[in-house]
């Protein structure tokens, strides 16, 4: 899984960022593009509840679940942001009302219901923005991923949501495996990739806060969760058997004490998926689209937006190269199609 330890020299620093190690703050890097006018027109806060999961650690429960961890001096750490600049300000309140400030964000990866945040809580309450490596340029620049979901074409116009396109942040420093000492803690930053390539958990005095490393079991229920690598995600899987916490706290869903049954559900809902792949080939080659759709359907998710089926798209592909890599499939171009089929099996 290619882990290092933080200082190792080989996390990719951003032009401006510094080490995790280091206190001093650089200066201010090119804050990604403004909303449009139309994500900023309705956005109801949703309701956000304070949960104390260990005296200095704290879960901001909601539909995207952050995370609080208080440090010396009235300093806080907080874990991912919310979706949409007011939880960046709903953050900050909250944390005001306890005596603290916002230190330092953590991300545990890029996608806009984690980092919505980020540019209010950096410009506007002071903190510096830790972000993965192969995470911190979207993190910065969030109409990347726009790009990468549209294909690498410039996105259509009406296909950005605000789950999808938040505002960029500058990032302060790039965090890689190891640890990190912020405001008098000691946090442990896991990559735990699969969901996204740079995908990070933080493990803070007993309470790992996963992101979206694990899918929730309401996710799992409602479709097929995205994923970007189905290869990486099972070596995530593996390793969090072995991860020992007090607390593991998905980005989506109730924190608990237990993560076996989590792990097995994300487990099955792959193989499931790749069954489901497979039995739809056995009647023979099918395009990118017909399998999306036909995946879809059999999970009574079909799917009617742009940014939906972007995504849901991705999240087969990640299956079927998955699968390509053990030999089960292959594809081939024909008139100007990509068509997938069933092989005879793993070569050798
Ligand atoms: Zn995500």
């Amino acid at each position: 899984m290619g882990r290092r330890s933080a200082g190792a020299g080989g996390c990719g620093l951003l032009p401006g960022a510094r080490r995790v190690e280091r206190g001093e703050a650089p200066a201010a890097e090119r804050a990604g593009p403004a909303p449009s006018q139309a994500l900023t027109k309705t956005w109801r806060l949703p309701t956000v509840e304070w949960l104390a999961l260990t005296p200095r650690v704290a879960v901001l429960k909601g539909p995207v679940n952050c995370g609080v961890v208080v440090g010396q001096a009235g300093q806080a750490l907080v874990v991912d942001s919310g979706m949409g600049s007011r939880s960046g300000r709903q953050i900050a309140e909250m944390l005001a009302e306890r005596g603290l400030r916002p230190a330092a964000v953590l991300n545990t990866h890029a996608h806009g219901d984690h980092t919505g945040g980020n540019a209010y809580l950096v410009r506007e309450a002071g903190a510096r923005l830790y972000a993965p490596e192969h995470e911190a340029t979207w993190v910065r620049s969030p109409e990347w991923g726009m790009v990468f979901l549209f294909g690498g074409a410039e996105p259509v116009a009406g296909m950005t949501t605000r789950r999808l396109l938040p505002e960029g942040a500058p990032v302060h420093a790039v965090v890689c495996e190891g640890t990190l000492r912020l405001a008098g803690v000691r946090v442990e930053a896991l990559h735990l990739p699969g969901h996204t390539r740079g995908h990070m958990g933080y493990l803070v005095e007993g309470v790992l806060f996963l992101g979206d490393a694990l899918a929730s079991e309401a996710e799992l229920a409602s479709g097929l969760p995205y994923t970007y690598s189905v290869s990486l995600k099972l070596q995530t899987l593996e390793r969090l058997e072995s991860v020992r916490a007090e607390w593991y706290v998905p980005g989506h869903g109730e924190p608990r004490r237990e993560i076996a049954p989590l792990l097995q559900a994300n487990r099955e809902a792959i193989e499931g998926t790749c069954a489901a792949i497979q039995a739809l080939l056995a009647g023979g080659p099918m395009s990118e689209e017909e399998v999306v759709a036909r995946v879809f359907r059999g999970m009574g998710a079909p799917l009617h937006r742009l940014g939906e089926f972007s995504m849901a798209r991705a999240t087969v592909l990640s299956h079927l190269s998955y699968l390509h890599g053990l030999d089960l499939v292959a594809y081939e171009v024909q008139d100007g199609r990509v068509l997938w089929r069933l092989t005879a099996g793993p070569k050798g």
